[in-house]
């Protein structure tokens, strides 16, 4: 899991097989999402052995747990080789999912889902408001193991990704643009190997500029998500220590030349902040900084969590917000919460949170009022 048609030739070269073991490793692997090589029947089995005999298997993050949220969303805990764990996320939404009410809930009624995968164990950004950031960073994720996270979640839930209308989100615990290289390559093999298109597939960045200009650059890629999160340096810095490297001018400014293709826009994420970044004055802000972006915001009200010292934003502040941008000509939505019952929302990916977590929270609010 992790290597390309090219590395895979290499291994088939080395084991004396012909060009076209290269093509049926691939298609196994990432097409098929097959678990073992016993079960590449297309393979002799020698060499099948042979692999086995040098330890080379197809090495899927192997589910060490889950829970199910009460709308739905389940949350994984994948083991890596080395036993590091990470979370992934499955949101599925059926038809009526929008209710925010968990009627969507049911493992058959869905037609469409999205799965947020990890691109590091933990993260080193220190975001002030997530949880993520509390373990530190860990490690990187290999390409392998950002892209097994969502095979392995496909097959767990039977997807099948002809009928089904699947996103890919690159926002679960870590900074993608942290790990860039094994990131891309993850999600080259998701639109050539597993066969997600890439307009499916969105990573989002908390700002690495560097990175978003790389990022631009690439033939196959995901669509943009830069985590804005507030409305002037001020606040940036307080909340989001990157800031103090790359500030809001840079960022905007990598924003405005991001190369977008036909009808793509930039998502600006945007989480609330109780009194911090959620009055009217700073949404007029936003307005004026987002200027002359294609693009549109997503905002998120702050799923909490011990050790956050923020507050969620009551539902009217956030209404409020929303439809300042709106007036002003900026697409802005409310990203409903999902799973917070089990600590699945953004921002509370924290692996060592063994059990479903706090229950409380959800039960008293629900969204139903949330919608995009
Ligand atoms: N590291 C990347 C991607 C993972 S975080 C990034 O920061 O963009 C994905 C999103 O969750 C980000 O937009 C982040 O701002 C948001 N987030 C983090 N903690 C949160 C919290 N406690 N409540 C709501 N959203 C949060
Ligand atoms: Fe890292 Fe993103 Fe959390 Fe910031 S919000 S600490 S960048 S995972």
């Amino acid at each position: 899991m992790g290597l390309d048609f090219q590395e895979l030739s290499t291994l088939a070269q080395k084991y004396s097989q012909p060009e076209y073991r290269a093509r049926q490793l691939f298609e196994a692997i990432y097409s098929q999402r097959l678990d073992s090589l016993d079960s590449i029947s297309t393979l002799p089995k020698q060499f099948r052995a042979a692999l086995k005999h040098e330890g080379v298997e197809i090495g899927l993050p192997r589910k060490e747990k889950s829970f199910q949220s009460s709308d739905g969303t389940i949350r994984y805990l994948f083991a890596m080789a080395d036993g590091e764990t990470v979370e992934t996320v499955w949101m599925p939404e059926g038809d009526g999912g929008e209710a925010g009410d968990g009627s969507e809930a049911g493992d058959t009624d869905w037609k469409r889902a999205t799965i947020c995968v990890s691109s590091q164990v933990g993260c080193a950004v220190n975001c002030q408001f997530c949880l993520t950031a509390l373990l530190g960073i860990k490690r990187n994720l290999s390409a392998g193991e950002i892209a097994g996270q969502a095979i392995a979640v496909l097959n767990d839930r039977g997807a099948d990704l002809e009928r089904q209308r699947i996103n890919i989100v690159f926002m679960g615990m870590g900074e993608p643009f942290l790990n860039y290289a094994p990131f891309m390559k993850s999600a080259r093999l998701l639109v050539e190997g597993v066969g997600f298109p890439e307009s499916r597939m969105t990573v989002s960045t908390s700002g690495i500029i560097p990175r978003i200009r790389d990022f631009g650059d690439e033939p196959v890629r995901p669509k943009l998500a830069i985590s804005l999160n507030a409305p002037n340096d001020e606040v940036r810095n307080r909340i989001m220590p990157i800031n103090k490297k790359w500030n809001l001018e840079l960022l905007m400014q990598a924003a405005r030349e991001f190369p977008l293709r036909n009808r793509e826009r930039i998502t600006f994420e945007y989480v609330l902040l109780n009194g911090v970044n959620d009055q009217t004055g700073h949404a007029r802000e936003v307005i004026e900084l987002v200027r002359g972006v294609r693009c549109k915001v997503n905002l998120i009200a702050l799923n909490p969590g011990p050790g956050i010292d923020f507050e969620t934003p009551e539902e009217s502040a956030v209404r409020t917000f929303q439809s300042l941008l709106v007036r002003a000509g900026v697409p802005a939505f409310i990203r409903r919460p999902r799973g917070r019952d089990i600590y699945a929302a953004c921002g509370q990916g924290q692996r060592q949170r063994a059990g479903p977590g706090l229950s409380w929270h959800c039960r008293r609010v629900l969204w139903p009022w949330a919608v995009g």
